[in-house]
């Protein structure tokens, strides 16, 4: 049985008629810009994030810039961070002029560890961005903790984790702000690009509604050099139509990632583990095993789909290669990024497909024998 890692096809097929006909409405409006939509999705997604705001971006990687900029986040800052996360948590912060510091991960969950931030931390420290790593949060307490006593802003990159909670708090709710991406592949994604902040600083708040329109107010006087990064009206119509499936569809992939949890129970596979604080919305399932190789082999035979996030940690990108000690290592991420893997996981999936997936996850591990061994 074929398995894609993931069949956006399958969620369109439900929206369709629904999508077409949002999409019709702002066409026939010829509001292309801004509107009524962009209004009624910033709304919903504030009050679905327990947030007093929120400004529509033109993506989560705009949503990052964007918080940055408005932190006045710039040349000689320093921005505390995960290397194991997507390139735009870092990238954001390398584009501003400022300098990625990287700390590692926690073996457990793949997310920030909090006890390692505070060495990290020199005078100048702006801000730390908690990445909600495959639908997780971070656990945010702490790391609340260290921010207040060190004056640091926080933005939590919960670009694959919106409606995720934290001890019933919702991602983007704790930080200074938060940011979504509604990149196609995420929980809640568009035909396209799209972003968001949510914050409940209102002068935050309003510096972000002038960033993203180049600083602009009144039309055509600059107050502050921000740039484009508006959200389409087009896109949001999109979301608005998807917005209230987000729950169910978010249900579904709790509901494979506990199947699948039950058919590797008693393998070597490493499962993902969920904080007992935390409600994870399974962006991703990603699993560790010793041959990854082998095993991305195998189940390509067997037409299943899988990927690789991430498998180079950001500190150690060329790219980044001036920003970051020589030498520096972070075990827990190069372990990991060695090890993981994410198997399909969205909504649609029926259980005979996770059981397909998982039998041939398991017949690779017993043909290998003791490869599969703890990671
Ligand atoms: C997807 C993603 C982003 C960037 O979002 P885009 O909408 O693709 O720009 C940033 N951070 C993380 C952790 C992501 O997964």
């Amino acid at each position: 049985m074929d398995v894609p890692l993931l069949d956006l096809q399958a969620q369109f097929a439900g929206v369709r008629q629904e999508v077409l006909d949002a999409v019709s409405e702002v066409l026939d409006s010829q509001v292309c810009i801004g509107g009524p939509k962009v209004a009624e999705l910033e709304e919903k997604i504030a009050a679905i994030s327990d947030c007093k705001y929120a400004v529509g971006v033109s993506s989560g990687t705009d949503a990052l810039l964007c918080s940055l900029m408005a932190l006045e986040v710039g040349p000689g800052d320093e921005v505390i961070t995960t290397p194991f996360t997507f390139f735009a948590t870092a990238g954001s912060v390398a584009r501003l002029g400022a300098k990625p510091v990287f700390v590692d991960i926690d073996a457990g969950t793949f997310n920030l560890d909090p006890e390692q931030i505070e060495a990290k931390i020199t005078a100048r420290t702006k801000a730390i961005i908690p990445v909600h790593l495959f639908g997780q949060m971070c656990d945010l307490d702490p790391i609340m903790e260290i921010a207040r006593r060190y004056d640091l802003a926080v933005i939590e990159d919960a670009a694959q984790s919106i409606t995720a909670t934290y001890k019933g708090r919702k991602a983007g709710s704790i930080g200074t702000c938060g940011c979504f991406s509604f990149f196609p592949s995420k929980n809640l994604g568009g035909a396209g690009d799209g972003g968001m902040i949510v914050t409940n600083d209102e002068k935050l708040y309003e510096k972000m509604l002038l960033l993203r329109n180049h600083g602009s107010n009144p039309k055509y006087y600059y107050r502050l050099i921000g740039g484009n990064f508006r959200l389409d009206p087009i896109q949001a119509a999109i979301l608005l139509v998807k917005l209230p499936h987000l729950e169910e569809w978010s249900e579904g992939r709790r509901r494979n990632a506990a199947q699948y949890d039950r058919l590797f129970a008693g393998s070597s596979v490493r499962t993902p583990y969920i904080r007992p604080e935390c409600v994870s919305i399974f962006n991703q399932y990603a699993i560790l095993v010793e041959d990854r190789a082998a095993l991305i082999e195998g189940l390509k035979e067997a037409g299943i789909g899988t990927e690789i996030y991430y498998p180079v940690p950001l500190h150690l990108q060329e790219c980044f290669t001036a920003m970051v000690p020589p030498g520096l290592s972070l075990p827990v991420s190069e372990r990991v990024s060695r090890h993981i893997l994410a198997l399909p996981i969205y909504p649609e999936l029926t259980p005979a497909m996770i059981e397909c997936v998982a039998d041939s996850v398991l017949r690779v591990a017993s043909r290998r024998d003791d490869t599969f061994g703890t990671v």
